[in-house]
């Protein structure tokens, strides 16, 4: 039988939700419970893929090839459960469903409005995860209060209702602002958010009191009372080091009890297994050395931008025993500056995805210092194209070598594969692009040169990672490339595609035209995470 938990949040938004949501499947799991996690967004974009990474932070690709919200990042990490297409729907989404049902007729002529239609949609998007997991646990984005949050409230009241305490419990996540003025935390809030809530016609079971600060006795009683919750299920959930601590600290408080107490399954169940998130965050807070790399990039002052990759540098650190020390570098300085200053005492070099002409020569530049001082570089996507047009600039003598990306060239190392293919790279036809669904999506298999380094780095010869990119490196400069040291080592199994370069007489100079960032998992660090951030320790050894 599968229960449903639903998460909301109040008070404010970024209180943490998707990680919250994200523990809890974890504690489930470690009790040896199946778990699946899903996320309902109210905007109105059908997916986040046109979605700037500076507003919305990163776009989270799944193996069937959804672009998806950075939260199933989260989902995924915690819970090992690989996020699908059907894990995530917006409004957007819902709407556009329900309207190709009326053009279809489907209504048989009904008048078709938020309550039902709207509604039933989205609980048949929750219905549909019956019996996949002992545990669904749907996050509501947003803030309880919007506007657009309300049918999905509406939706969710009615499930509720229709599953039963037996089946459905509503957790609210909200927050306790502390006042310096008055030197305490507020309750106030949250009172007004639980019943705004109710007002909807839900009523929380399990409150998540977000707070910087320990929150004393008295105010989780004051908060029980009012918001008429059981005292033991008002919990506290303070900031911690690392999200890797947030499972053990929410254990600590009671929440995966309380929630198994909801369901009357606490007397039958498991005590959880948590010696692996112990063993992460030990391995977090006691790193025997530090690494510096910088990530050269656009989106260099929004951390969610790049989410999942610095999750995997992390993942790369745990490995390693060592901190992983990021320093973000906005690309474009190396356009008026030289790179040394800023890239002489790193470690490590990446250059992650990204789109659009700016900053790209300051990516090439820094490809070119790691090139010739010899210091580990790592290209993800984007980062691999510069790298090859670095290559293709300094190492072939094409000058004038650059990704069509950015207009028609003369030497199109980079470029869509229908261009290549038939030789007319040096044609506009930017105008005119439809931009929404015509990337290459999601998880293909790649084939690994035997004795390469990523060979013996994944161990395998054959491969499965995501993609989210229109350009590719065109093959027709491969041999060229080859002979100046520049190996092609891994290919899409037709012959056609490179999926990775890598410098033969280089300590660690690796670029991947897809993103493994999305499949590392603290417990499961990715190898190429691994194994960049050991070189970079070798390095770091070095100097
Ligand atoms: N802009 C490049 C492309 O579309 C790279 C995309 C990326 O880095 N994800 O191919």
């Amino acid at each position: 039988m599968t229960r449903f938990i639903f998460i909301t949040g109040g008070v404010v938004s970024s209180l943490g939700k998707g990680l919250g949501s994200a523990a809890l499947g974890a504690l489930l799991q470690a009790r040896g419970y199946s778990v699946r996690l899903c996320k309902l967004d109210p905007y109105l974009n059908v997916d986040p893929g046109t979605m700037s990474p500076f507003q919305h932070g990163e776009v989270y690709v799944t193996d069937d090839g959804a672009e998806t919200d950075l939260d199933l990042g989260h989902y995924e990490r915690f819970t090992g459960r690989p996020a699908v297409q059907t894990d995530n729907i917006t409004t957007g989404r819902i709407y556009t469903n329900v309207l190709q049902k009326e053009r279809r007729g489907d209504y048989l002529g009904a008048t078709i409005q938020v309550i039902p239609h709207i509604t039933d949609e989205i609980k048949d998007f929750i219905r549909e995860k019956d019996g996949s997991a002992d545990f669904v646990l749907c996050e509501i984005g947003g803030t309880v209060g919007d506007i657009e949050s309300l049918p999905f409230l509406e939706a969710i009241r009615q499930f509720g209702n229709e599953m039963g305490r037996e089946r459905a419990l509503f957790v609210h996540v909200t927050l306790l602002p502390y006042i310096p003025a008055a030197g305490e935390l507020k309750t106030k809030p949250t009172q007004h958010s639980v019943k705004e809530l109710m007002s909807a016609g839900i009523r929380p079971r399990i409150l998540l009191c977000r707070a910087d600060r320990p929150i004393e006795q008295d105010e989780l009683r004051k908060i029980a009372l009012f918001c008429n919750i059981d005292e033991e299920k008002v919990i506290p959930a303070l900031d911690v080091a690392t999200i890797y601590e947030v499972p053990l600290s929410y254990h600590a408080e009671g929440l995966d009890e309380q929630v198994l107490d909801c369901f009357g399954l606490l007397d039958k169940a498991k005590k959880p297994d948590l010696k692996v998130w112990q063993d992460i965050v030990h391995r977090i807070k006691e790193p025997e050395s530090t690494v510096k790399i910088a990530v050269v990039g656009k989106y260099t002052n929004l951390a969610d931008s790049y989410k999942s990759l610095n999750e995997a540098l992390v993942h790369g650190g745990i490995a390693n025993n060592v901190k992983v020390d990021m320093q973000f570098i906005e690309s474009t300085v190396f356009e008026k500056e030289n790179t040394s200053s800023y890239l002489e005492g790193v470690n490590g070099i990446l250059v992650p995805g990204g789109f659009g002409e700016r900053g790209a020569e300051g990516k090439i530049e820094a490809a070119r210092f790691a090139r010739e001082r010899k210091v580990p570089y790592f290209g993800i996507c984007f980062g691999m194209q510069m790298a090859v047009i670095e290559a293709a600039r300094n190492l072939l003598g094409y000058d004038r070598a650059n990704s069509t990306e950015f207009g028609p060239c003369d030497n199109a190392v980079v470029g869509l594969m229908t261009e290549w293919q038939r030789g007319e790279v040096k044609e506009a036809r930017h105008a005119n692009d439809d931009m929404g669904g015509t990337m290459r999506l999601g998880a293909y298999p790649a084939r690994l040169v035997a004795g390469s380094k990523v060979a013996s780095i994944y161990g395998s010869k054959e491969i499965s990672e995501r993609h989210r990119h229109r350009y590719e490196v065109n093959i027709n400069f491969k041999d060229g490339l080859e002979e100046k040291g520049l190996l092609f080592s891994g290919m899409s199994p037709d012959g056609t595609l490179p999926e990775i370069v890598e410098y033969k007489d280089h300590p660690w100079f690796i670029g991947v035209q897809f993103h493994p960032e999305l499949k590392s998992k603290p417990f499961d660090p990715h190898p190429l995470f691994v194994s960049f951030i050991r070189a970079a320790l070798e390095q770091s050894r070095l100097v």
